[in-house]
C-alpha cells in the first residue's frame, strides 16, 4: 500500500460582493413557496426571508464556464440528448476538478474550494419584482399562458466569501488562479436562470484576502491579509495586482 501524507499548508478566504447589473433570477421551491399566483419564485433564506444565491448555484456555474473555456466539457450526442448531455470529466490529472472536487480524480481527496450561501446585504429588506413572462411552447410552438417570476432587481448586493485549501505548495497555489478566471467568466455571461435573455449580470467586488497558515490556527492568529479594499476591486485589479501574483507563485 502507498501512503502519502496530505498536510494543509494554508487557507485563502476571499470575501467581498456580487452585485446584480440586472435582474437576476435563482429559482427556489414552487411547492413549498406558492403566493400570489407566483409561479416561479426565487430562492430565499429560510431565517431571515432575504434573497440568497446558494454557494452551489455559484460553484456549478464557475465550473462549468471554465471547463467550457479549458475545453474540458466533454458532450455526449445520442438517443434521447438531441443537444448533447455532459459527459463527466475523466483526466485525473485536471486541475477543474481538483479545485472543484470530483469523486473520479485521485487528486481530490480535499475539495479545496468552498463557495458559501450568499445572502443579500441590506438595511431593510430587499424588494423583489415580478416580472410576467411568456414562454413559447417549444413542441406545439404555441405562446403558453404567461408566468410570474421574481427576481432580485438591480444593483442588489450579496455577501460572497470563498474559502481555498492549499495543500500542495505549487499546484494548488498555482490552480488559484482557476477560481479568479471563472468568476470572471460569470461576470460576462450570467448567473441564475433566463440569463439569454438578459437575465443574471453579475459584478464581483472584492473587498478582503486573507492568508491563515495552518499553524496559525493553533494560536487563534486572524492571517494575514493580502488585500484589504474598503471600496472592493474588480477581478481584473486583483489579477494584474502585485499581491495576487505573488500568491499564486509568479511573480
Ligand atoms: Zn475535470
Amino acid at each position: 500500500m502507498n501512503t502519502n501524507r496530505i498536510k494543509l499548508a494554508e487557507n485563502i478566504i476571499i470575501e467581498g460582493e456580487i452585485i446584480t447589473k440586472t435582474g437576476l433570477h435563482i429559482g427556489g421551491n414552487k411547492d413549498t413557496l406558492h403566493i400570489g399566483g407566483l409561479d416561479l419564485p426565487i430562492i430565499k433564506d429560510s431565517a431571515t426571508g432575504k434573497p440568497i444565491i446558494p454557494g452551489s448555484s455559484l460553484k456549478g456555474r464557475m465550473r462549468s464556464l471554465v471547463e467550457y473555456s479549458r475545453g474540458k466539457y466533454d458532450l455526449y450526442r445520442g438517443e434521447g440528448h438531441p443537444h448533447g448531455s455532459r459527459e463527466k470529466c475523466t483526466d485525473s490529472n485536471c486541475p477543474i476538478c481538483v479545485v472543484f472536487g470530483s469523486i473520479k480524480n485521485p487528486n481530490t481527496y480535499f475539495t479545496r474550494l468552498i463557495v458559501r450561501d450568499s445572502i443579500a446585504i441590506d438595511d431593510d429588506s430587499v424588494d423583489t419584482e415580478l416580472k410576467m413572462e411568456n414562454y413559447i411552447d417549444r413542441l406545439s410552438g404555441k405562446a403558453g399562458s404567461p408566468r410570474t417570476l421574481e427576481r432580485v432587481p438591480t444593483n442588489t448586493k450579496f455577501k460572497l466569501e470563498l474559502v481555498y485549501s492549499i495543500f500542495d505548495e505549487n499546484k494548488d497555489r498555482e490552480n488559484l488562479r482557476i477560481i479568479f478566471e471563472s468568476l470572471a467568466l460569470v461576470e460576462d455571461t450570467y448567473l441564475g436562470g433566463h440569463g439569454s435573455r438578459g437575465y443574471g449580470k453579475v459584478e464581483f467586488k472584492l473587498n478582503r484576502i486573507t492568508r491563515k497558515k495552518a499553524e496559525t490556527y493553533k494560536s487563534g492568529n486572524e492571517g494575514e491579509d493580502i488585500i484589504n479594499s474598503e471600496e472592493g476591486m474588480s477581478i481584473a485589479e486583483i489579477m494584474s495586482s502585485e499581491e495576487y501574483l505573488d500568491l499564486i507563485g509568479q511573480d
